[in-house]
């Protein structure tokens, strides 16, 4: 059934009942609603924009919080960072130099191109900028310290090589009371041949089987250094080392043998070409004889070392 309005006449004093068309009672609905849809849009947009959701609230919060969070591991990267550099100048100033290695290349420890594409999709709001700049700080950190462990591998392996290599090289006296050298190295008067002839070793005076130690690790070798020599035992040490024990009266060791520095290898004699009973010991570096006074460094006072060293000087007669 159609409403029917009515409008009050002052006139007549009485109510008429106004007509109205369809499309007039089609425009006053649609302008109700319209205005009601108005009056919705405001309430919305202000609750919006001036009211906080519960929701909104928390997710503030949370947010606050992990901006803390993100500056607090920033500032705690930056400080590892200052320790890594801290380790990584000592590496290349103290510990390269020492065993002899080139620094680290600054390109190996700092790539520059570090690819953060990845990061794109992030630069959004302050939040997302500081969790961009930790990530790219942790990249970098993971970059130098992989660089740094590779370093101190490289300078390990440099130790191991370098501890061999030191046991190798001739270090201590071939005789354990070795006060002075009889006759020492470079041109002496030969006993037996009579003549002045290149001493290439030193002679040490000791009584008949007293115990001769090999002076560095090594292995002995089968080569025989000629009759003059008597018994004698040459060790192959390696790194272009050699040593030669002369005049023994009994070896202790043969041939492919491995000795380490200290282990007996013979004792004092006077075979071949010698005068008395000593031991004659030479050192060969690159196949060329040098004076073994020059090696006896490790078991050895710096006092006793110059008294050695004097004695070796004298130009007398060699007993070979
Ligand atoms: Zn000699």
């Amino acid at each position: 059934m159609p409403k029917s309005f009515y409008h009050f006449n002052p006139k007549t004093l009485t109510y008429e009942k106004v007509k109205l068309s369809f499309k007039q009672v089609l425009k006053r609905v649609g302008w109700v609603f319209a205005s009601g849809f108005a009056m919705a849009l405001i309430f919305v947009w202000i609750a919006f924009y001036f009211v906080d959701s519960p929701k909104v609230k928390i997710l503030e919060r949370e947010n606050n919080e992990l901006k803390g969070e993100v500056e607090y591991l920033t500032s705690r990267m930056e400080v590892m960072s200052d320790v890594l550099l801290d380790i990584e100048d000592r590496d290349d100033n103290v510990y390269r130099t020492i065993f002899e290695a080139d620094p680290v290349p600054a390109t190996e420890r700092y790539p520059q191109i570090l690819d953060d594409r990845r990061f794109d999709s992030l630069s959004r709001s302050e939040a997302y900028v500081l969790l961009k700049d930790a990530n790219k700080r942790a990249d970098k950190l993971t970059v130098r310290l992989a660089a740094q462990t590779k370093s101190l591998n490289e300078l390990e392996k440099i130790v191991n090589n370098k501890a061999e290599m030191l046991s190798s090289i001739p270090a201590i006296r071939p005789l354990k009371n070795m006060y002075s050298i009889t006759s020492g190295f470079g041109r002496r008067y030969h006993p037996v041949l009579k003549q002045l002839r290149a001493h290439t070793g030193v002679d040490i005076t000791a009584p008949k089987g007293t115990p001769v130690y090999a002076t560095a690790d090594g292995t002995v070798s089968s080569e025989n250094p000629g009759s003059g020599y008597g018994i004698a035992v040459v060790i192959n040490h390696g790194y272009s080392y050699q040593t030669l024990y002369a005049h023994l009266s009994k070896k202790a060791v043969r041939a492919g043998q491995k000795v380490k520095r200290g282990q007996v290898i013979g004792y004092v004699g006077a075979t071949g070409l010698a005068s008395g009973s000593h031991l004659h010991y030479e050192v060969i570096k690159n196949g060329q004889r040098v004076n073994p006074v020059y090696y006896f460094n490790v078991d050895i006072t710096p006092e006793e070392y110059n008294k050695l060293l004097e004695s070796s000087k004298r130009v007398n007669q060699a007993l070979s």
